[in-house]
């Protein structure tokens, strides 16, 4: 996290006199305050469904607050996580470079649309799907010679209560032969 220009990291190469937090006022602005402890990242989150998992961490380092929240959440919930972090940095460059910060509001939910359209994405493009990914290639049994297997996987949206639904129909060999697109749907999901 060293590697992150946060304005503490700078202080520390001697390029800036004072790490003041540029969103707040208030500083040092380390990695972990403008991800988490700022109080502009903390309304971001506060949008989100992880503000209650962060309450008790944003204060922490930055590889510990995602230790943590790794011990409990899912994989596609951690990479919620990382996705709304990297919007919360992309709205505080913004502010840096002398722009019009986002509403605070809207930020999570823009990272996460961006996220269901990368895993659709992937499915579409033909990409195997993450849950199929993390499995050893001798799980993925091929359909026999002639015959096709339809491959199927899912994304929530939690804020806009809606599920995208994507299709690959493969060969034998594990080839793309066909992809409906993205199906999206609306209703009371779980991801149970
Ligand atoms: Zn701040």
């Amino acid at each position: 996290m060293n590697a992150i220009p946060s304005l503490e990291n700078l202080w520390k190469r001697k390029i800036l006199v004072y790490p003041r937090c540029i969103s707040c006022g208030k500083g040092p602005e380390s990695t972990s305050h403008s991800l988490f402890g700022c109080r502009t990242a903390k309304k971001v989150w506060s949008e989100s469904f992880f503000s209650s998992s962060l309450a008790k961490v944003s204060l922490f380092p930055v590889l510990d607050v995602l230790t943590s929240l790794a011990g409990h959440l899912f994989l596609d919930d951690l990479g919620e996580v990382c996705m709304i972090a990297w919007a919360i940095w992309e709205n505080r460059n913004v502010l840096l470079n002398g722009g019009k910060m986002r509403a605070l509001e809207s930020v999570a939910t823009r990272a996460l649309d961006f996220l269901s359209e990368f895993r659709l994405s992937k499915i579409a493009c033909g990409s195997p799907p993450s849950s199929m990914a993390a499995r050893t290639p001798s799980d993925w049994i091929a359909p026999p010679l002639g015959a096709l297997q339809l491959n199927t996987d899912f994304v929530t949206h939690k804020p806009s209560r809606s599920i995208g639904i994507g299709l690959a129909i493969r060969d034998n060999r594990g080839k793309v032969l066909a992809c409906p697109g993205q199906l999206p749907a609306w209703g009371l999901f779980s991801g149970d």
